[in-house]
């Protein structure tokens, strides 16, 4: 018998607890993972055999509140596994991934659990004696459920499951099929001639991709960091030609990798799945449970910023086109040449290095500026606790309190790139926020992390950053106040558990005040002479952030609208692609200098899983959002009007998927939000 007791099913539930970093072991989690599955399904049992008629509060409520040992467990697996990984913790994952997504799905399927939501859901209960909150979470659950093909039956049941089975497996083939294509193709450059107007980093770039594959010399491969450089930078046309055809074509026209039967499968099984549970298209199913709500919202706001970003490229072209006739190319561009000519223009009207801009963005000076920000609209401080320890000797803890010092959140910050640890940067939970817990239990105070992957100076503080690592600094800090200020009752609905096409609303918001030049006045302080930075770098700053935007929305929104054309059409199965691509792009008049960002036979977004299917354009819904919420601010004439502030922490970062979107947003904004301020943030409404 073992006798040494296992941490994680220590508790940590309670505000002054911590997650056990320094006890856990890999080992630890199977046995835990199976323990806490165990009280789930035993929570769950209690539900189902009460013999009390189906209730909101022995039903959702008690549903929301199962699950909570495993919730937090699971919490810290995600966790470690991104942020502190091993080969021990890497292998636990192989096995356990399957079975949790099993243990998932156990749950979605277990009928006589669902034909109690849905009796609460159809008693009416719901406009009656509920509270609004209460409304949303079951309407919520309910539709968890309903999403996941709880009321089908019979055969039809049977159908949605070998539907998500085939979808999964077809879905991860598509991925290796563009990998397999990328690692297939090579772009030799022979001599020195082939590599003209190459800068050195991407010349190693070359070097380093031929030595991985065994070959001498320099190549090209299709991998985005290696190609984009490549044609940004190479003089050589011919090259640029093969190597931009090469590139939008992979999934293409390749005896082994071609996607496009693929295609034709996935689409017509969404169909098929969107059509069981009694939409349209896939596109009606997929947006229902997005704040847009129709295909035809969606489409519609594209359409909006499509004229305009057409315009603006019309003008960045006519610059690129100058640019190539005072170099000797009199011929017309053709798209291999829109990134080269673009950053000529780019060095010549933008100027703008990292040498001159890094010194005044020291990762300490932001990271005040960024809790300062908060303390000015929310009214919270943020107090560091270093004799909390972490994961990591990294990792930093603090105590969140707000203005009458209550305790309302701890937060940590794990900022630096190492091994073994994912990359990119993003916001997670180790406790997420909800008062809907055991006869008792105090309120869960929730603990929240934002990583980073910025590269280390020998001293921590004295790190520099880009404005674009600023920018992600203050993105990724928007979505840990989202946690922070978590303020509802259950826990589904908490914090950023919101719809997907509203959650990047706090975070996108939140860069407003990364390059807001009243913060930046203040707090963008040389490293050596201590010097604030000037207005005519903060004026050069803004202006480099625009350029070139015609083409990125272009290339962004010709995407969205071919995506919501694909899982809108009725018979996919009967596409030719590529003519549909190219007729559906001809009626909308893209430039032919501009191809989309991502073509069909590797559009991972769409093609990997069901998650971004019809959704590609999420990102730019959610900039319509910051950038009008930003515009409140700016009619109050004040960047901290206290008055916008509150109802925007009332409305928006407390209010988790506690009221509808829009409605919350109305509250906040008191109209519906505008397209024109996104137009104006991206540079469109600039006339030549
Ligand atoms: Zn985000």
């Amino acid at each position: 018998m073992n006798s040494t007791p296992n941490p994680l099913l220590s508790d940590w539930s309670q505000a002054s607890q911590f997650p056990p970093f320094a006890a856990v072991k890999p080992e630890h989690f199977a046995p835990a993972f199976s323990s806490a599955m165990q009280q789930q399904r035993d929570e769950i049992k209690a539900i189902t055999d009460n013999t009390q008629a189906a209730s909101f509060d022995n039903t959702i409520a008690a549903f929301d509140r199962t699950g909570r040992q495993l919730n937090l467990i699971s919490m810290l697996y995600s966790n470690l596994l991104s942020s502190r990984s091993s080969e021990a913790l890497q292998a636990v994952e192989l096995e356990w991934a399957p079975k949790l997504a099993a243990f998932a799905n156990e749950v979605a399927s277990n009928r006589a659990l669902f034909a109690r939501i849905d009796a609460v859901m159809q008693s009416g209960q719901a406009a009656a004696a509920l509270t609004e909150e209460q409304q949303e979470l079951l309407k919520r659950i309910h539709l968890d459920f309903v999403r996941q093909g709880a009321q089908l039956s019979g055969t039809a049941s049977d159908r949605f499951g070998a539907i998500g089975e085939r979808l999964a497996q077809i879905q991860a083939q598509f991925v290796q099929n563009v990998m397999g294509a990328e690692k297939d193709y090579t772009l030799q450059l022979n001599d020195k001639s082939d590599l003209a107007g190459l800068p050195d980093f991407v010349i190693g770039g070359a070097a380093q991709a031929a030595k991985e594959r065994g070959l001498n010399g320099h190549v090209i491969t299709l991998s985005r960091s290696l190609v984009v450089p490549f044609l940004t930078y190479s003089s050589r046309r011919d090259l640029r030609k093969i190597a931009y055809e090469a590139w939008t074509e992979r999934g293409e026209k390749h005896a082994t990798y071609d996607n496009h039967p693929l295609i034709k499968e996935i689409l017509a099984l969404r169909l098929e799945m969107a059509q069981l549970l009694g939409y349209k298209t896939f596109a009606d199913y997929a947006i229902e449970d997005r704040m847009a709500g129709t295909p035809a919202a969606a489409r519609a706001l594209m359409i909006k910023a499509w004229e305009p970003a057409k315009q603006k490229a019309g003008r960045e072209l006519a610059q690129l086109q100058a640019a190539a006739k005072a170099e000797g190319l009199s011929d017309e561009l053709m798209p291999w040449d829109w990134r080269y000519y673009a950053e000529k223009v780019r060095v010549t009207e933008y100027a703008l290095s990292d040498d001159e801009t890094k010194p005044y963005f020291s990762l300490k000076n932001m990271t005040a500026a960024m809790f300062d920000t908060a303390q000015r609209l929310f009214g919270i401080q943020f107090k560091p606790m270093p004799d909390v320890v972490g994961y990591h000797p990294d990792v930093k803890v603090y105590s969140v309190t707000d203005a009458k010092s209550q305790l309302i959140a701890y937060f940590f910050t794990d900022n630096f790139a190492r091994p073994f640890k994912q990359g990119g940067a993003w916001m997670s939970l180790y406790r997420d926020q909800t008062r809907n817990l055991a006869a008792g239990a105090a309120p869960s105070i929730p603990i929240v992390s934002n990583n980073n992957n910025f590269a280390r100076a020998q001293d921590a503080d004295s790190t520099l950053l880009s404005t674009d690592d600023v920018r992600t600094l203050f993105h990724e800090f928007g979505h840990g106040l989202h946690g922070m200020l978590s303020n509802v009752h259950y826990a589904r609905i908490s914090g950023t558990n919101v719809l997907q096409d509203f959650v990047e609303l706090p975070s996108q918001l939140f860069e407003h005040w990364a390059m807001e030049p009243s913060v930046l006045k203040r707090f963008a302080k040389h490293v050596t002479t201590h010097e604030p930075i000037s207005d005519d770098l903060l004026k050069r700053i803004e202006a480099a952030a625009n350029f070139n935007s015609g083409f990125e929305t272009v290339e962004y929104n010709a995407c969205t609208l071919i995506d919501l054309a694909l899982h809108q059409h009725p018979t996919p199965a009967s596409l030719d692609l590529a003519a549909f691509e190219e007729a559906e792009l001809t009626r909308l008049g893209m430039p032919k200098q501009i191809k989309m960002r991502h073509r069909l036979p590797h559009f991972s977004h769409l093609f990997s899983s069901n998650y971004y299917a019809a959704g590609y354009y999420v990102y730019m819904w959610a900039e319509v959002l910051d950038a009008d919420a930003f515009d409140a601010f700016t009619e109050a004439g004040n960047v901290f009007d206290p008055a916008v502030a509150a109802r925007l922490k009332q409305h928006i970062y407390s209010a988790g998927g506690s009221v509808a979107p829009m409605k919350t947003y109305l509250a906040f904004r008191g109209k519906e939000p505008a397209v024109e301020p996104m137009l104006r943030g991206r540079g469109l409404l600039e006339t030549a």
